[in-house]
Formats: structure tokens, C-alpha cells, sequence
């Protein structure tokens, strides 16, 4: 890109073409490979899975429920906390409940479908050359955040990233929604690293797991710092008016 680019280009793609950022730390071609497909995605727009990706995970719980698999045993809201190979190849599993008693599950083959961060806590049984490739996973810490309106300045129209300029984020996406005489508007700010050290002190609860609601206040000081209509000279009484016009916000990392 340098060859065809001016280097004010090339910066600027850097600090806002979402993941582009993430050359210098040199990705797998596999795990680079997801993000430009969706950057080569021909459609704007953000795609949702109605009832958010838990629904995935609640469903198949369902379905392998169901009586005609009577062998397969869920073991849910059990931690895996150890695992041993028995001599005859099975393997042990030590899992722990959520009152702290532990049970062994014995099985011939494990698939662990968790992210860095857990797989590190299980080094210890794992041969040295797997620790080697766990580490080298490169993590992608992130944020999301949202402010629902009854006030929006935007409308079904604005594009995504309009005055992302303005505020520490790498994306901005709005949604608006109009109903009888009832407006509704949902900002989404999404930040990776460096933008999501701003954000990350208003997340509360340890561990961080799962989307906090209306809980830090302060995040509605953003909003008005950063995604009113005039941030700058809002008075007094427009601060109040937009603050109140929030009906909820959230934070996840
Ligand atoms: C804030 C945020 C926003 C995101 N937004 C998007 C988005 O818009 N679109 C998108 O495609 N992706 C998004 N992602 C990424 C997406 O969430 C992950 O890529 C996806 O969840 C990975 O799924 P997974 O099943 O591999 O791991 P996870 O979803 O992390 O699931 C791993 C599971 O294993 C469990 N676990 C961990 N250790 C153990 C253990 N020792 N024993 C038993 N269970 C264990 C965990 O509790 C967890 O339930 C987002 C991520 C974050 C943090």
C-alpha cells in the first residue's frame, strides 16, 4: 500500500480501517483471513442475531436435551479445572461445580472450545509444545457500548462512523427505529486497543463476563461529552434534557 499511497494515507488507514491496525502484530493468515472477509463484506451494515449470539449456545442445549440422545450427559456451569490421562488412553476431567465440588467425568476425547486466557490456566497439563501455541495466540481485547435514546440526532440514514473523529472509538454505528410518534435511537461505539483503555474503567463487575446495564453512571457523561448534537455548548439545561433522554445504556469487554 505504501507504493500507492501517500503515508498521511497510510496513517490514516491505520489508525481507522478496523483491524487494519493489527498488521504490526504480524496475525496468522487464518486468523486475518476473518477479518477481511468482513471488511471486503459488501454491506455496510452491522448483522444481528435476533436475541444476541446466546441464542446459539441456548438452543443447541435444547436440542442435545432431547430424549433421543439419552447418552450425551451436560455438564453445564461446571469449570474444568484439571485434566488426566489414564493409562489405558481415556482421559480424566476434573470439573467443579458452582458450590466448589469437584467431580471426574471420564471420556475418550476432549475438544476445548475456550480462549487464551482459560487454555493458559490448563498449561500445566499440557505438553510444552501446545503451551507454545497457545501463547503465540494473538488476543484482541475490546469494548462495546451503548446508549439508547428517545432524543436521537441521527436518523435511519446516518452512516456508520459519522463524527467517529470526535470520540476515542475505532467504530460508531447508529440505529433508529420510529413508531407512531415515538423515536428511538441506539448508538453503538465499539473500541479495540489503544481506544478501549478510555473505556474500560466504567466496566464494574469482575469477572468481566458478561454486558453491564445502567450501571455506571458515568458512562452517560460520555455520551454528553461526546455523541450529543453540539457537545460543546450544550447548556446546562440540554445536558439534562439529553441525559434524561436515555432510556438505557450498556457496557461489555
Ligand atoms: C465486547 C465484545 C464484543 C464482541 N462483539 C462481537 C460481534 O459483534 N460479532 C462477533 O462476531 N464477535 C464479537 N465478539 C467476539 C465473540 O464474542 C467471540 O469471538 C466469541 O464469543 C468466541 O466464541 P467462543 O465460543 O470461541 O468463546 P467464548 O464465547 O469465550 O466461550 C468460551 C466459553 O468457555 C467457558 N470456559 C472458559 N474456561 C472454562 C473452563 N475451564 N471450564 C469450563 N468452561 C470454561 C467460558 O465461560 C465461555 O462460556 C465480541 C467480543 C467481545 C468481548
Amino acid at each position: 500500500m505504501s507504493e500507492v499511497l501517500s503515508h498521511n494515507a497510510l496513517k490514516k488507514i491505520i489508525e481507522y480501517g478496523t483491524f487494519y491496525h493489527l498488521i504490526h502484530d504480524n496475525p496468522s493468515a487464518a486468523e486475518w483471513i476473518n477479518f477481511w472477509l468482513r471488511g471486503l463484506h459488501p454491506e455496510d451494515e452491522l448483522v444481528g442475531i435476533k436475541q444476541g449470539t446466546e441464542a446459539l449456545v441456548t438452543e443447541l442445549v435444547k436440542f442435545l436435551s432431547l430424549p433421543q440422545y439419552p447418552s450425551i450427559h451436560l455438564y453445564r456451569n461446571h469449570c474444568l479445572n484439571a485434566i488426566h490421562q489414564d493409562e489405558n488412553n481415556h482421559l480424566r476431567l476434573i470439573l467443579e461445580t458452582h458450590n466448589h465440588e469437584n467431580i471426574t467425568v471420564r471420556t475418550r476425547h476432549l475438544v476445548l472450545a475456550v480462549p487464551q486466557s482459560p487454555l493458559k490456566k490448563l498449561l500445566p497439563f499440557f505438553p510444552e509444545d501446545i503451551g507454545r501455541i497457545i501463547d503465540a495466540v494473538i488476543p484482541v481485547p475490546l469494548m462495546k457500548c451503548f446508549f439508547v435514546t428517545k432524543t436521537p440526532w441521527w436518523n435511519a440514514k446516518t452512516k456508520p462512523q459519522t463524527r467517529a473523529s470526535s470520540i476515542p472509538a475505532r467504530e460508531l454505528h447508529y440505529y433508529y427505529r420510529e413508531e407512531s410518534d415515538e423515536k428511538r435511537g441506539m448508538v453503538m461505539v465499539y473500541g479495540d486497543e489503544p481506544f478501549m483503555n478510555y473505556w474500560k474503567f466504567f466496566v464494574r463487575n469482575e469477572p468481566h463476563q458478561k454486558a453491564e446495564i445502567n450501571q455506571d453512571e458515568r458512562l452517560i457523561e460520555q455520551y454528553l461529552k461526546y455523541l450529543t448534537p453540539h457537545p460543546a455548548s450544550l447548556s446546562p439545561k440540554e445536558r439534562k434534557a439529553q441525559a434524561q433522554a436515555i432510556t438505557c445504556f450498556g457496557i461489555r469487554d
